[in-house]
């Protein structure tokens, strides 16, 4: 290996891949900022010397851009909790208030008058537009490494100025033949390409300041994820912040209200990550759970008398008595059966969770539930409550007002 190539081996390790791209992207500016400068000496043509003083404040945005992603990715500033992402809305900001600056300046304060040297002045535009192809493309490239809007706009304006500096370039051009009238045209064509660059980067930054919706698409993705989610009865409401390269969201979600705490959670943290793994920019969710109100529902009481105001039975599988209460809404009804299971000798469980399934019960209240029942229950999604008290109305109110507890079992 020759000295010469370790040195720049060297060089390539030492320095990470995105901060490469930024110098050389620096660096092609610079040299089109030096061409346009002789031509500017050599000519003293006013259309070339605004070129220059536009790639000058070229450099100074970008470098602007730089300064603000080392701020926003700083330590100190991951201590807010949305971060400084707003940083770079306001820098690309900024950005499309100069561009539009920069496009009026071209337009008024340019001399039409001096038309002398256009072939040399049209010669040195042209050779300043080619390292500009190049200083675009590593921005565009280390936007991406960066994960910056700003970095990616800049590259963008970067690729709108090669398009102008072909125009000012044909213009300047032209004029030996076709006088100033082709002069006006081109530089028309290079003030409107300047002025959507502008609107571009512009557009987002302001949406973003304002707190508005930039992509009305993605609440719609958002939602079709969330519909896989089971637990998810209905999507309330969804928000999104955009700040920067991320969006902060902000869920709210209706769940079954006989869910606890302890239940809810884990499903909150699923959905967290599901948003996070399948959309990109997504920097925090936060999920907010309503409990959905339920109006229809089944419930099963064990009686030990054919009296609804008989004690609940201690037993489930066994009891003397059934209550099958059917809410629907506000109307209550009820209904009492006797247990035919009581004789049989054995797997009692089964033919009970039979039985629920065949009458649509949806919830168990009682006092006392067996391992292989209560896990019959689980796996049918039907609830088991506990209720300790003597009357099956008030358990049934006590339901109602969500006051009742899950049996648990370990
Ligand atoms: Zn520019």
């Amino acid at each position: 290996m020759s000295k010469k190539y370790l040195y720049l081996n060297l060089i390539f390790n030492v320095m990470n891949k995105r901060n490469l791209m930024i110098i050389l992207s620096f660096f092609f500016v610079f040299i089109s900022f030096v061409i346009r400068i002789i031509g500017s000496l050599l000519t003293g043509n006013i259309a070339l010397i605004i070129e220059s003083l536009h790639i000058f404040m070229d450099v100074f945005i970008t470098l602007t851009i730089l300064i603000v992603i080392k701020i926003i990715y700083s330590k100190q500033s991951m201590k807010f909790p949305y971060g400084l992402f707003k940083l770079e809305d306001m820098v690309s900001f900024i950005l499309a208030i100069i561009i539009i600056y920069f496009s009026f300046e071209l337009i008024f304060n340019n001399n039409y008058h001096n038309i002398s040297g256009m072939t040399v002045s049209s010669i040195f535009e042209l050779i300043s537009v080619i390292p500009l192809v190049f200083s675009s493309i590593y921005k565009i490239k280390a936007s991406r490494l960066f994960n910056s809007p700003s970095l990616k706009n800049d590259g963008i304006h970067t690729f709108a100025d090669i398009v102008e500096g072909l125009f000012v370039s044909i213009g300047l051009y032209l004029t030996n033949y076709f006088g100033v009238i082709s002069y006006y045209f081109s530089i028309m064509i290079a003030f409107i390409a300047l002025i959507v660059t502008s609107y571009l980067i512009g557009k987002n930054a302001i949406l973003s300041l304002l707190d508005l919706p930039h992509d009305p698409n993605l609440k719609i993705k958002m939602m079709g994820l969330l519909k896989n989610v089971k637990e998810i009865k209905n999507v309330k409401d969804i928000r999104f912040r955009w700040a920067g390269p991320s969006v902060f969201v902000e869920i709210v979600v209706e769940m079954d209200p006989r869910l606890t705490i302890d239940e809810a959670h884990p499903i909150t943290e699923n959905i967290e990550n599901m948003l996070k793994n399948n959309i990109e920019g997504i920097y925090s969710v936060t999920v907010h759970v309503e409990p959905v109100k339920r109006n229809d529902f089944k419930v099963l009481i064990p009686l030990s008398n054919e009296n609804i105001n008989s004690e609940i039975d201690s037993q489930l599988g066994r009891a003397n008595y059934y209550a099958i209460f059917e809410i629907k809404g506000e109307s209550i009804k009820y209904d009492i059966r006797k247990n035919n299971l009581i004789s049989k000798e054995n797997l009692v469980g089964v033919d009970f969770i039979k039985f629920l399934l065949d009458e649509n019960v949806t919830d168990v209240i009682c006092k006392n539930v067996g391992d292989i029942i209560y896990g019959l229950l689980v796996s049918r999604d039907i609830y088991c409550w506990y209720f300790d008290g003597k009357n099956a109305e008030e358990a049934i109110k006590m339901l109602i007002e969500n006051k009742l507890k899950k049996f648990k079992i370990q």
